[in-house]
């Protein structure tokens, strides 16, 4: 077999951790492959770029999870009912897509424990796979949003949805930021009287961006309660897709000290 060759592509894509996850561990686990970055700016022409590449998979992240999920051939059960796919494999000429994010946030939340009501603050993508998951695991999943626009699917699926306008603080065991307020900037992702109703209430809060201590975190923290940032979720979903590029050739458990150290890198 030859040397594989794997990527992420988003736009932008120089920030990523994958390539250093994914390099460590082919090196730690001796599977001849290399993994790099691929800035792709037009969504549509995914397909004819993985072919072109010589590829054998990728990871998918910003803005073209849509497209990703548009240019598979075959799809897993759960990315085809999200609609969002963030890793595909080419097995005899034909796309394979899988959403490993929402598994990877499942397996990152489970040290909290006996926790069954959960508010997502956000209703971007990340919460449309995630929450998904999450109700099939029965937690009771609320949504609120700053705006009404991307409610509506939530709403459709069943979901209680707010906004800030008419929210009504009640007592959640899991107050999650799932919004991108505090990646770039220091925005709080609700207005602060909401989150000092909801967070003094909450047996822990998570947020899914990583590498830094958000403004949401800090909040939490002022209340002294139990945090957890974007880390292992990242860690997790590529322990995931690993498991699909080399199918599954190693268990997560075998893959785990490999990628785990491009954390500490
Ligand atoms: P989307 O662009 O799909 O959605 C963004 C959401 O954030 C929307 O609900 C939007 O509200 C809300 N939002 C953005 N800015 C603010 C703000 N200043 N105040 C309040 N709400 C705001 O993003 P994704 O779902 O793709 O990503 C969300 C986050 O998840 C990102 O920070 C991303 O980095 C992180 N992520 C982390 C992963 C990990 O492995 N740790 C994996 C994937 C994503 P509105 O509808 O009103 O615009």
């Amino acid at each position: 077999m030859s040397k594989q060759l794997f990527a992420i592509f988003g736009n932008p894509v120089s920030h990523s951790k994958s390539p250093l996850m994914h390099n460590l561990s082919f090196q730690g686990l001796n599977y001849d492959a290399c993994y790099a970055r691929y800035r792709l700016e037009d969504g549509t022409s995914l397909k004819k770029t993985f072919f072109a590449l010589g590829l054998k998979g990728i990871n998918i992240t910003v803005p073209h999870k849509e497209h990703a999920y548009a240019a598979c051939d075959v799809l897993d059960p759960f990315a085809k009912k999200v609609g969002a796919v963030n890793t595909i494999v080419e097995k005899e000429g034909k796309l394979y897509g899988y959403n490993t994010d929402a598994p990877g946030f499942l397996k990152a939340i489970s040290e909290f424990k006996e926790s069954k009501t959960v508010l997502f603050l956000g209703a971007g993508g990340t919460a449309q796979s995630t929450s998904s998951i999450l109700r099939d695991k029965n937690y009771e999943v609320t949504l609120l949003n700053r705006s009404e626009g991307r409610l509506e699917k939530f709403k459709q699926d069943g979901f209680e949805t707010y906004t800030f306008d008419n929210f009504i603080a009640k007592k959640y065991d899991l107050v999650i930021n799932m919004t991108s307020a505090g990646l770039e900037d220091n925005s709080l992702p609700a207005p602060k009287e909401i989150l000092d109703a909801v967070i003094p209430r909450a047996k822990a809060c998570v947020d899914v961006i990583y590498g830094k201590e958000t403004p949401f975190l800090k909040l939490a923290k002022s209340y002294n309660k139990p945090t957890k940032d974007g880390s292992d979720m990242l860690l997790y979903q590529g322990i995931i897709a690993f498991e699909y590029f080399t199918d599954h050739l190693y268990t997560f458990d075998e893959i785990e000290p490999h990628m785990k150290k491009a954390f500490i890198l």
